[in-house]
């Protein structure tokens, strides 16, 4: 039954699910679902729920539903209902037919409701919602009962079919649960189960205009579908006696368990969609796929494979306590899948020009290089040599330090697959004094990048022979905010004061191999010792490259931990 069970080992709702099991309770069904609310963009939070619902229902041989939480037509689109389906898809997950959204459940909600109005276990309150915090007590202190608390059934009755007739204004009345205002848990103190709100929603147009509450929706949506697991984050720990309150007071059919896991938080990021909302909106990304983005999307369009995704989704486990997972992990889980995967190329990001001297002005070799190292498969290639190239700008200094090993004056270097050569000279932009090109030598006899006297050189260097390269933009990005926890509170900042002005780096005139020229939307290779990039999906063209650095070859914030900066 567990054949397939996540590579982490099994975690404590596994461990409930099969007890479930053997019990033969629910007749040995597993039913799960994700329910999101379309008011914003998946995140990889979101991920993590993802694979845990729909891995839960693919391990027990189960069913796994997509149930759009669309209550509160104030916040929610279209928009985000498409990228919501999209997202999931694209991480690998199927909901087959069983695609549903609460707001269809709104009449059988509202006949709910009525049971509970009719079993003297809900009223009809017109206190305003400010009256209602007031009357609500602290952890310390009982509630006051409203003084609408004891009308008749028959008038609730009346006025909720008022209110759903349109009656009433805004705010003017709500339907409140009768359970307890002196409750020691806050949220069982006469919750509201509706409310009006005169705003067209985007599905049911102006049909309703009261709306149920989450608490109301969520628990009776899970019981009208025979959920069997409801697997939520830590926070709606505190509602669970209500989620079981209210299945417990009308004729639902099924009555599922509710279990909560610890979300994922994330360092160097946000993971709430109302923040990232605001990023947005503000303009401090391009979009929602902005590649800084932790959204599915962003991720996305950054280069991150699904695969990577649900592995990481898989390495971070599963727990009953909150903890913020290093963003180090994301990381390394996208490292790990292109490194298998990526073919590798050269593309010289600071292009710093050479002049090969010993070479003939004319002449053009082809040179044989190594697809993928870790794919013998992938094959090889043929790459274009000639009198002038181009060496990334950092690979060489005039006057270097005793550890920098590469191109310096008077020394000699490996280009990658090609030759040893020997810098002979560095031309300076007469009036800036910058290195403009260099004038070096080849030694013919180390064609392949080995010399035969076996004498040794200390760096190897990637290149593009100018040409042939073929130009690109490259956009590199980092971490999007230069804190660790950029919620955390400080003296008059919030967390858009911690975001890192350097998490975007645009380069254009970047010089890459001329095998690049047909690439498009789609593509990803390494550029040997630059990192993982891939084709920009939105704003690459033909003619027009593009590229995204995915992620850097090795963790340079680690080194800069370590080095106290
Ligand atoms: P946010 O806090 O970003 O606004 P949300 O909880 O309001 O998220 P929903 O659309 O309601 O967003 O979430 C859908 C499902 O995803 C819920 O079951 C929720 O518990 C889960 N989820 C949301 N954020 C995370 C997270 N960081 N880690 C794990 N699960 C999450
Ligand atoms: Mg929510």
């Amino acid at each position: 039954m567990t054949d397939n069970a996540s590579s982490s080992g099994s975690h404590f709702i596994q461990a409930i699910i099969e007890a479930d099991l053997k019990a033969h309770k629910n007749d040995g069904r597993v039913a799960t679902r994700f329910p999101p609310e379309p008011n914003g963009y998946l995140h990889i939070g979101h991920a993590k729920s993802i694979c845990l619902n729909f891995g839960m229902a693919e391990t027990y041989h189960g069913t796994c539903n997509l149930r759009f939480d669309d209550t509160n037509p104030t916040k929610e689109d279209v928009e985000y209902v498409d990228a919501i389906m999209e997202d999931v898809h694209w991480l690998g997950f199927d909901w087959d037919t069983r695609l549903y959204y609460a707001s269809d459940y709104f009449e059988r909600l509202y006949e709910f409701a009525v049971e509970l109005i009719r079993a003297g276990k809900a009223y009809v309150d017109d206190l305003s919602a400010d009256e209602i915090r007031n009357h609500r007590g602290t952890l310390t202190e009982p509630g006051k009962d409203s003084p609408w608390r004891n009308r008749t059934i028959e008038e609730n009755l009346d006025l909720f079919q008022r209110m759903r007739a349109g009656e009433f204004d805004d705010g003017t009345h709500v339907l409140r649960a009768k359970i307890d205002m002196a409750h020691p848990n806050l949220i069982m103190r006469d919750p509201t189960l509706y409310r009006i709100r005169k705003t067209r929603h985007h599905r049911t147009g102006d049909v309703w205009c009261i709306y149920p509450m989450y608490d109301f929706t969520h628990c009776l949506s899970d019981s009208l579908e025979g959920i069997t697991h409801s697997l939520c984050t830590l926070e709606f720990e505190n509602n669970r006696p209500l989620y079981d309150w209210v299945l417990d007071n009308v004729t639902a059919p099924c009555h599922p368990q509710q279990i909560e896991f610890a979300r994922l938080n994330l360092n160097y990021t946000v993971l709430s969609k109302r923040k990232l909302i605001q990023l947005v909106a503000e303009g401090h990304v391009s979009g929602w796929d902005d590649p800084r983005m932790p959204t599915i999307c962003g991720l996305r369009r950054r280069g991150f494979t699904p695969e990577s995704i649900r592995n990481f989704c898989d390495r971070i486990g599963l727990a009953k306590r909150d903890s913020v997972v290093d963003m180090a992990l994301l990381e390394y889980s996208i490292r790990e899948d292109l490194n298998l995967r990526a073919p590798r190329v050269m593309g010289v990001l600071k292009p710093l020009k050479v002049v090969i001297e010993n070479y003939p002005e004319d002449q053009t070799e082809e040179l044989e290089a190594i697809n993928n190292p870790e794919d013998p498969g992938a094959g090889v290639r043929q790459l274009p040599f000639s009198r002038e190239l181009y060496i990334e700008r950092d690979d060489f200094m005039e006057n270097p330090p005793k550890k920098f090993f590469r191109l310096a004056p008077g020394r000699e270097v490996r280009l990658r697959y090609a030759y040893f050569i020997t810098c002979r000279e560095a031309i300076k932009d007469p009036d800036s004094g910058e290195v403009v090109e260099l004038r070096c030598t080849y030694d013919p006899a180390t064609r392949g990048g080995d010399a035969p006297d076996g004498r040794k050189v200390k760096a190897t260097l990637h290149w593009v022979s100018a040409p042939h390269a073929v130009d690109a933009e490259v956009r590199l990005y980092d971490r999007l905010f230069n804190k660790a926890n950029p919620d955390e509170k400080a003296e008059g900042k919030t967390y858009k004061d911690f975001l890192n002005p350097k998490a975007l780096e645009i380069l254009t005139g970047c010089k890459l191999e001329p095998c690049l020229a047909g690439v498009g939307p789609g593509y990803f290779c390494q550029f040997e010792r630059m990192g993982y990039f891939c084709v920009d999906a939105k704003d690459s063209k033909p003619g027009g490259l593009v590229f995204n650095r995915t992620v850097t070859l090795r963790d340079a914030w680690a080194k800069l931990q370590k080095k106290g900066a």
